[in-house]
């Protein structure tokens, strides 16, 4: 069934377009093309072997960056549809959101932007972009993947302003106080639906969690209630599994409608006035937002600062701080690309590359690279 935009989605006859002029395509739309340079990226083929939550090697059923974008992707486009919003845009945002992580998730990352302090920090956000952008060397007639404006706006979830001063146009957002389009904004909450609940599924099949402690959360304990009333002798791995079905499927409604309610509210008659709200439209009500925060904050704790989470964090930072060190202090240790930009220059033009290179990363290349820099 095809429904018709309305008349504030984002239409790419509107869109601030390309940054290199191309030639449209014959049978794909622009955002749809978006997607598919995405999905051809090696930044999209990278995510399968980066961290989500679990180091890719502690086991293969845990999500890694890969099935985290696919999951984002897959609540986001129901939402966009839902709301007959721009569903391919949506969908490349997502896909992309988390195409410029470190390896080892967020101990990478912290790491990286503390080895970078001195030289204008890391932000994963702006690498995304940056990957997009600067980074993808694919194309004969320009660097990046000349993605659509409004791709780019996705991408660039936050942004520091010192770097939004730099960025001119995706950045102009964060100094006017703007909004980005509606489609932008489910990819972002799209992103917090899908790891609130994977993570909860991750953590339990690693006995990291387990049911007793879950209840404890409002949202599980409610979707525990309602499916154990239904199935009382489900065993534990489908019950954990039901229960997550029926979460996202609570928070993914909760969205649609208290969006609508939003937008029925501001009356948006184009993605201007989306723009100019002074508040996003895309939200999940009060209530669900607290439990959604709840969870997230009891995830922070029992599960992302778990000891035995804690020790493989020691471990990254000492291997992310080492290949920091070395390379900067020895650029010839780089492949011969990064190698030949780092020569002759120093200080934050130096650890740019450096930054650069480590941030590109699988999990088991900067454990390989480690092995060989101390061998
Ligand atoms: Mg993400």
């Amino acid at each position: 069934m095809f429904a018709a935009l309305v008349p504030y989605a984002a239409f790419e006859s509107h869109s601030r377009g390309r940054k290199h002029d191309e030639p449209s395509s014959k049978y794909r739309g622009e955002y749809q093309r978006d997607r598919d340079r995405i999905i051809h990226s090696t930044g999209f083929r990278r995510l399968v072997y980066k961290t989500q939550v679990f180091i890719n090697h502690e086991g293969d059923l845990y999500r890694t960056r890969l099935t985290h974008s696919l999951e984002v992707s897959q609540v986001g486009r129901t939402v966009a549809a839902a709301l007959q919003l721009n569903e391919a845009l949506t969908e490349a945002i997502c896909l992309a959101h988390d195409i410029g992580h470190t390896p080892f998730g967020h101990a990478g990352q912290d790491t990286l932007n503390v080895c970078m302090h001195d030289f204008g920090g890391f932000e994963h956000n702006l690498q995304s972009l940056r990957v997009v952008d600067v980074l993808e060397a694919k194309y004969a007639d320009f660097v990046g993947l000349n993605l659509m404006f409004e791709t780019r706006e996705g991408i660039l979830k936050h942004c520091s302003v010192r770097n939004a001063r730099e960025l001119g146009d995706v950045g102009e957002r964060f100094l006017n106080n703007k909004q980005p389009s509606l489609e932008a904004q489910i990819a972002n909450i799209a992103d917090a639906i899908a790891y609130n609940n994977h993570d909860v599924d991750d953590g339990f099949r690693a006995g990291l969690l387990s049911i007793p402690q879950l209840r404890t959360q409002s949202l599980f304990s409610t979707h525990f209630d309602i499916v154990h009333e239904r199935y009382p002798e489900l065993e534990d791995r489908r019950l954990i599994y039901e229960i997550i079905r029926s979460m996202i499927g609570a928070m993914v409604g909760d969205l649609i409608e208290e969006s609508c309610r939003r937008i029925d509210a501001a009356a948006p008659s184009s993605i201007e006035d989306v723009r100019n709200a002074t508040y996003p439209l895309i939200s999940m009500s009060d209530l669900m937002y607290e439990q959604h925060v709840s969870l997230k904050r009891f995830l922070r704790k029992h599960l992302y600062s778990h000891e035995q989470k804690l020790e493989m964090t020691s471990k990254v930072q000492d291997m992310i701080d080492g290949l920091f060190t070395a390379y900067m202090s020895d650029e010839t240790k780089m492949p011969a690309q990064f190698a030949s930009a780092a020569r002759n220059v120093e200080g934050a033009v130096r650890a740019r590359v450096v930054a650069d290179f480590i941030a590109g990363m699988t999990d088991r290349y900067a454990i390989a690279a480690h092995e060989a820099l101390m061998a």
